[in-house]
């Protein structure tokens, strides 16, 4: 079965190619200690060793094939929980992609896990857009340079092309934003010179969300709020309250609202605590939305958990950071003392239950995905071991030092 994932022909592998996905399973199967996957802790214990991971695939982003390449990356790197839009395509391509990953090499199943707000105003549940025929002809194009998710795609026409009504193309713009891989980030928005571009905002639908719950694919849900109200909350709790029956978590994610974070996430906590039969989690979301790679991206959220960490009465549940994490997050905790350091029972009382990667998660494997020849709109990285491995191995850097 594995390598008939790598190959319709298993003996035309080659020998490189043979050694890549040995490797892939090695390198899986040694952040696990090598147990079989039966026999490995459930993703809550993570939580309560304070070396939980999870890939954000995206509160908005729909393209199905990274989603699911991603996916099977990430479970291969050992994340524990996956989170992804509450869309059924979505979920089913991030099921697809575990599935995958568990044919490749012996690893725990990790949670699959669906993205909801409360708020239109929410920056996660957002669109750019924007119409490419008002775009002038000579603009440089900083939208599409700026997307870091190359969610902008733009061609200049040239002498003999037509558009649709037959009239003069030349040097007009074509294309404009693929919707399903924009995550909403909002990076084009201010670097437009004509303004050409909108920010369309969206709330999951509720009649979607409560059939997705019911799914047995789907282990968690995690609620966007601003935090300024809790009674958007509180109408979309009250509409899920039925449908969270078999979950294993309810994450709630919120940015820093300063002095008033703590009584809004008491408040929330009372609302959904009568309801509440499984685990939860608060996302503490520093710097939403802010895909950057540098060190100093991950100061807001490190900030925001020593700060709630400093405070007495915290609501009861995990807390995880989010929101301008990336590989300079680890060192960053532990130097505030909230990271648990393997065997240090010194640590043993950090707040931190672990670490949500978004955009720099996907930012580095999409580096490795954007090398896979896409065939007819199918894109499987199993397909190439090389850069199977190629995309393990990032994983594994990121992962890894929260792991091991
Ligand atoms: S909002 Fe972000 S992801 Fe979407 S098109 Fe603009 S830059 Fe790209
Ligand atoms: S920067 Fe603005 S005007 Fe220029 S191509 Fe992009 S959307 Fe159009």
């Amino acid at each position: 079965m594995l390598l008939s994932l790598c190959s319709a022909s298993p003996p035309s592998i080659p020998s490189n190619s043979r050694h890549c996905l040995q490797s892939v399973k090695t390198l899986a199967e040694s952040i696990s200690g090598n147990r079989p996957a039966s026999l490995l802790a459930a993703p809550i214990e993570s939580l309560r060793r304070g070396d939980w991971v999870k890939l954000i695939c995206g509160a908005s982003f729909e393209d199905m094939a990274d989603v699911r390449n991603l996916s099977l990356v990430y479970t291969l790197a050992g994340v524990d929980c996956i989170d992804c839009a509450a869309d059924a395509s979505v979920v089913n391509a991030v099921n697809d992609g575990i599935d995958a990953a568990l044919e490749i090499a012996s690893v725990r199943r990790p949670w699959v896990m669906i993205s909801v707000n409360d708020d239109r105003n929410d920056l996660h549940f957002r669109k750019a857009e924007f119409d490419p025929e008002d775009c002038p002809p000579d603009c440089s194009r900083p939208c599409e340079m700026v997307c870091p998710a190359n969610a902008i795609l733009l061609k200049r026409m040239s002498e003999g092309d037509e558009i649709q009504d037959g009239s003069h193309a030349r040097g007009k713009l074509q294309g404009g934003v693929i919707t399903e891989r924009c995550y909403g980030c909002g990076r084009c928005l201010p670097v437009c010179p004509f303004d050409r571009i909108r920010a369309i905002t969206y709330i999951r639908d509720l009649a979607t969300t409560s059939a997705l719950l019911k799914r047995n694919d789907v282990d968690a849900i995690e609620i966007h709020t601003r935090g300024r109200t809790t009674e958007l909350f509180k109408e979309l709790w009250t509409g899920l309250s039925s449908s969270i029956g078999h979950l294993k978590l309810v994450a709630v994610s919120l940015p820093d609202n300063g002095e008033s974070t703590v009584a809004t996430m008491h408040m929330i906590y009372s609302i959904m605590k009568t309801d509440l039969e499984c685990y939860n989690l608060w996302q503490l979301d520093g710097r939403p939305m802010s895909g950057d790679i540098g060190r100093g991206a991950t100061k807001e959220a490190v900030t925001f958990a020593a700060r709630i960490s400093s405070m007495q009465d915290r609501p009861h549940g995990f807390y995880q950071l989010a929101g301008g994490t990336n590989a300079h997050t680890i060192d960053s905790l532990r130097k505030v003392g909230l990271f648990r350091a393997k065997n240090d029972p010194a640590d043993s009382n950090a707040l931190i239950g672990g670490i949500a990667y978004g955009g720099y998660a996907r930012k580095i494997i999409g580096r490795v995905l954007r090398r896979i020849p896409s065939k007819h709109g199918h894109a499987h990285i199993e397909d190439y071991p090389e850069l199977m491995l190629d995309a393990i191995k990032e994983a594994f850097n990121l992962v890894g030092p929260v792991k091991c």
